[in-house]
């Protein structure tokens, strides 16, 4: 049992236990995984709106790339002074259009706007006529795309004569490539420097790294001339007066030293934001998408207006993305409409998973207690069983010894007085009834527990049974000096039974009485007819004897059980007397219990239900 039960603790035990405190200890790393999960989904809603914004910039580039080229198609030279006019007639994003002609290796001219085209373009000048006319460097976030048009430009820088020859035609190849500063070069330049973000989410607020909150888009100090390379496409974005400006320039095809561009209304800009927000109904109740500007002011609100009502901190947003170069420090960011619904989820799920480890706990605490239980009762039944077959062993010997000595004793005539004889001749008798009872018991047993009992149920009277059974036994019981009454009524009590099965109850019952009688020489048998709860008929056989300890009341009916064993009461027994009495009293119908007698002894109550024939 020990071994078993070491196995037990050491196999399946121990490392269940320690499962479920691995399992415990790892709820806390879910309830990180459950937010980081969750943000991983809203951070994939900037992401790609971030990356709409980025495409719907780069197509409207596209498109002011062919009204320049449309504009300047039938006179490129009149294009060039009017385009300012001309692109803001056309196109609402533009605020004030220019055009530069490149002009020598490392000179521009500006043809277009003149000061006197209006207040906008005048200040349009102050703003930038030193870096378009690449006489300064600037601080510029740029982007450019080379081959837009699926053209090659190697040069950049043409003469007025070459200018005047090609003119009308496609520009290809030139030699004299003057400005090899592309965009990578430009990218590594020791001019780059990194700037933080304006706003600074939660979610890498919980994981911080030194340059957690660097922007990646870094401004580099150039030149117009640089910027534009060979490349015929392009924006550039400046900070001026703290102010964020975005130009698109086009180099005309038809005459590459011929550089439109335009300045882009931002505020008209924005407008074009709104529609790449198509949230379904669960997330835009979960989230606010804005898009911020470089001062983390909010310059689209992509949300629906039923959430309007949510006060934000605009610099601590739930997650960001950056949009890119073209609005450089621009950021879409979304803000939890309800902050706690986060933790609140994971916090459920960490429950739930908390409960049902602590449910596993108690199972394997509850099985182990059952294993344990079974085991001790297999091992109690175990050790009664070897008890009784020396019980049993004992019990044959007993009156097989009386037996053997006493019909020697008569056969060697060495008893001659008649009295004597019939006192040996007695003892003879009741020895061997004893051992009929003994054998009758583990048989009737053993026929019990392979379910081959048989019963001849038969209509019969409950008072002439005990009678009987009391009158068989009556002779060897006061002959052993004990005081026998029997109260009996006078009227039949009918109950359906086998006769043989129910005297055999009552006669193991006052065997019992007898054994137990611990001196007390004293035994009563009564027999009633009871009306409450049903109509049943009531056996009781009363000793003085020693009584069944307490807590033994119930145990006493289970096989091989004993409480007087053989060994400290010196009483021999099976343990299968009461057994074979309760399952035959079950098999009527009726039950028989144990109840402690009034004044010491004991009292078995032997009921059956009363059947009339
Ligand atoms: P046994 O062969 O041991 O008598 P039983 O099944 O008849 O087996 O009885 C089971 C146990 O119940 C006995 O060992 C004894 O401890 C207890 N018992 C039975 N009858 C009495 C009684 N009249 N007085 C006290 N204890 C009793």
């Amino acid at each position: 049992m020990r071994k078993v039960a070491l196995i037990f603790v050491l196999a399946v035990l121990v490392p269940s236990l320690v499962l479920a405190w691995l399992a415990m200890h790892s709820l806390h790393d879910q309830q990180f995984l459950i937010e980081r999960q969750q943000s991983q989904i809203y951070q994939n809603v900037t992401d790609s709106i971030a990356k709409d914004i980025s495409d719907k910039i780069a197509s409207e580039q596209q498109k002011f790339a062919a009204l320049a080229e449309s504009i300047a198609a039938t006179n490129a030279d009149a294009a060039a002074v009017q385009f300012n006019d001309e692109i803001r007639k056309c196109w609402p994003l533009a605020d004030v259009g220019f055009c530069v002609r490149l002009s020598g290796p490392a000179t521009c001219t500006i043809s277009c706007p003149s000061p006197a085209q209006g207040a906008e373009a005048h200040q349009f000048l102050v703003d930038n006529g030193n870096f378009l006319g690449n006489q300064e460097t600037a601080e510029v976030y740029w982007n450019a795309n080379a081959n837009n048009f699926g053209q090659t430009f190697q040069a950049t820088f043409l003469t007025p004569d070459e200018e005047k020859k090609l003119s009308g035609k496609q520009a290809l190849s030139l030699d004299r490539n003057v400005n090899d500063f592309n965009s990578s070069s430009l990218q590594n330049s020791s001019n780059l420097k990194a700037q933080s973000r304006v706003v600074n989410p939660q979610t890498q607020a919980q994981s911080p790294s030194p340059d957690n909150n660097l922007s990646k888009i870094t401004p580099a100090e150039a030149e117009f001339r640089q910027l534009i390379g060979d490349n015929t496409d392009g924006m550039v974005a400046r900070f001026l007066q703290n102010e964020l400006k975005l130009m698109f320039w086009h180099r005309l095809l038809s005459n590459p030293n011929l550089i439109f561009g335009t300045q882009v209304n931002l505020n008209q800009l924005r407008q074009e934001f709104f529609p790449l927000y198509q949230p379904d109904d669960q997330l835009r109740r979960e989230i606010l998408v804005e898009v911020l500007n470089d001062k983390a002011n909010p310059v689209a609100d992509l949300s629906s207006p039923a959430n309007t009502h949510v006060e934000l901190d605009m610099k601590h947003p739930f997650v960001a993305t950056e949009i890119g170069e073209a609005l450089p420090h621009w950021e879409v960011a979304a803000y939890l409409v309800n902050p706690m619904q986060v933790q609140q989820a994971a916090r459920t799920v960490t429950l739930t998973l908390g409960l049902l480890i602590l449910l596993l706990i108690v199972a394997i605490g509850v099985g182990s207690w059952v294993i344990v239980h079974c085991l001790n009762k297999e091992l109690r039944l175990a050790r009664q069983k070897t008890d009784f077959v020396s019980n049993v062993s004992h019990e044959l010997k007993t009156p097989l010894t009386s037996i053997r000595m006493f019909s020697e004793l008569l056969a060697d005539a060495r008893a001659t007085e008649k009295d004597k004889q019939r006192t040996y001749l007695n003892i003879i008798a009741a020895e061997a009834a004893r051992l009929t009872r003994l054998i009758d018991n583990v048989l009737d047993f053993s026929r019990m527990e392979r379910g081959e009992k048989k019963y001849n149920f038969q209509p019969c009277d409950a008072t002439e049974v005990a009678r009987n059974a009391a009158e068989t036994f009556r002779p060897h019981l006061e002959s052993s000096g004990f005081k026998f009454d029997s109260s009996l009524p006078d009227k039949p009590i009918p109950v359906q039974g086998d006769r043989d099965a129910l005297s055999q109850i009552i006669v193991n019952l006052l065997s019992n009485a007898e054994k137990y009688s611990n001196g007390r020489k004293e035994i009563s048998l009564q027999v009633e007819r009871k009306e409450t709860p049903v109509p049943h008929a009531e056996i009781k056989v009363l000793d003085r004897g020693s009584g069944v300890p307490q807590g033994s009341e119930e145990k006493i009916f289970e096989k091989f059980y004993r409480a007087h064993d053989s060994l400290s009461s010196g009483i021999q027994g099976s343990g299968l007397g009461l057994t074979i009495a309760r399952q035959i009293a079950r098999a009527h119908g009726g039950n028989i219990v144990y109840e402690p007698r009034e004044g010491g002894g004991s009292c078995f109550n032997l009921w059956l239900p009363i059947k009339p024939s």
